[in-house]
């Protein structure tokens, strides 16, 4: 939950323009899967002399999808009320222990009137965002290509929901004036401001006069919006990103084009989704003039939860970015990317649909030491394969990012 102590060294807000050697695709090595010689890895060097260092420790996750079998799946038939905390269960901790946890919301809360719906135009339960708020959630991005799904009435309703849980949001807006202020949050005493863009709304059009109610990705705004963070002092950049081609696992030019542009205007860390399967992860430096600086690039962080079962569409990961300042000369670094593979794992409970977002390397050794009933033998075939998949597409040659294998309860 909440923003807590903690913080950053590293780079500050300073404008670059220009970035980008292409770093990216970078060359897969084969990878070598036995856990043990990754175990070894990776225990992290103590760094010295803490007292002028915080430390801020932001966690992300991708897509936060509702369809149809997910809605049914919170359903309880006696009280006639719906419930979704149950599928975060297993991940909570770790969202929970994070300084500012953040995700993209990818649908609205247009209330039953307007029809709970799954696919292709998505509205779920004030419930889920009830479950995303006592799971930890703090910040919650809403532009993406479902923003329009109830049209301007899901926008609106979606934002009063998320402001009554007091859940931080930004991407979507109910008025122009709303859409022109920024989201900064402290965490840790650093101001981090937080933006969001979507290439577009699956084709759906604007209420008359309500342009200004989903952030569409354009350069010029983007500029001016990142412009206007740093005037505001925010210390660090974070820009939510809704882009890619669904199910592909690299990004294409558009996306690095993109992404290149917000790097070489002054983001810190840029956060993908959309593909609904993941995607490399980089900290790519940047130059301009003398000055240096890093970002933390997640192309695209897949789906947290879906009720997509084919194979890398089940599979994420819960992303750590952390992140210290210097108290002394206020420069904020990079320290490391890491990530926790996750799978949603789908079982029937008395013939209910039950989805639940595990850590994928803890719960193969749940289901080795026959502690977990759902995972039945062909769910843990797939898990396995899934934390493979994930591994690969994740693995970097930069050694600060690398998957996060000691686990909070473990
Ligand atoms: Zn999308």
């Amino acid at each position: 939950m909440g923003i807590k102590k903690s913080a950053i060294r590293g780079i500050i807000g300073l404008m670059f323009l220009l970035s980008a050697y292409n770093v990216y695709p970078q060359e897969t090595k084969l990878l070598q899967l036995e856990e043990e010689l990754q175990e070894v890895n990776i225990d992290a060097p103590e760094e010295e002399n803490k007292e002028n260092v915080t430390q801020i420790n932001l966690v992300s996750v991708g897509d936060i999808m509702m369809h149809e079998e997910e809605i049914i799946s919170g359903y309880h038939a006696k009280t006639k009320t719906y419930d979704y905390h149950y599928m975060f269960e297993p991940i909570k901790n770790y969202i929970q222990n994070a300084d500012l946890a953040i995700g993209n919301l990818e649908l609205t809360l247009a209330g039953k009137e307007k029809k709970y719906t799954g696919y292709p135009c998505f509205n779920a339960p004030d419930e889920l965002a009830l479950a995303l708020k006592d799971t930890g959630f703090d910040i919650l991005t809403t532009a993406n290509n479902h923003s329009l799904d109830r049209r301007f009435y899901g926008i609106k309703r979606t934002i009063q929901v998320l402001d009554k849980l007091q859940i931080l949001h930004t991407g979507t807006f109910i008025t122009s004036k709303e859409s022109n202020e920024m989201l900064i949050s402290e965490v840790n005493g650093t101001k981090i401001a937080f933006l969001a863009y979507t290439y577009g709304t699956n084709g759906i059009s604007f209420d008359k006069g309500k342009e200004f109610s989903v952030n569409l990705i354009n350069k010029n705004k983007m500029m001016n919006d990142i412009a206007k963070a740093k005037q505001l002092e925010a210390e660090l950049i974070c820009v939510s990103i809704h882009f890619g081609d669904e199910y592909v696992r690299e990004p294409n030019n558009k996306q690095k084009e993109i992404v290149n542009f917000i790097a070489s205007q002054g983001a810190d860390i840029i956060l993908g989704s959309h593909p609904h399967v993941l995607q490399p992860i980089e900290i790519r430096k940047i130059k301009k003039n003398d000055e240096e600086k890093e970002v933390v690039i997640l192309y695209s962080q897949g789906n947290f939860i879906s009720a997509q079962r084919d194979r890398y569409q089940d599979a994420s990961a819960l992303f750590n970015i952390e992140l210290e300042k210097n108290c002394d000369t206020n420069h904020i670094s990079i320290k490391s990317v890491t990530y926790i593979p996750t799978w949603v794992d789908l079982s029937r409970i008395n013939g209910q649909y039950h989805f639940r977002v595990l850590p994928a390397k803890k719960y193969i050794h749940v289901f080795e030491a026959k502690k977990d009933a759902l995972i039945s033998q062909k769910d843990y075939n797939i898990l396995k394969r899934s934390l493979k998949d994930v591994r690969q597409i994740l693995m970097s040659n930069d050694t600060r990012i690398h998957e996060q294998l000691t686990l909070l309860d473990e």
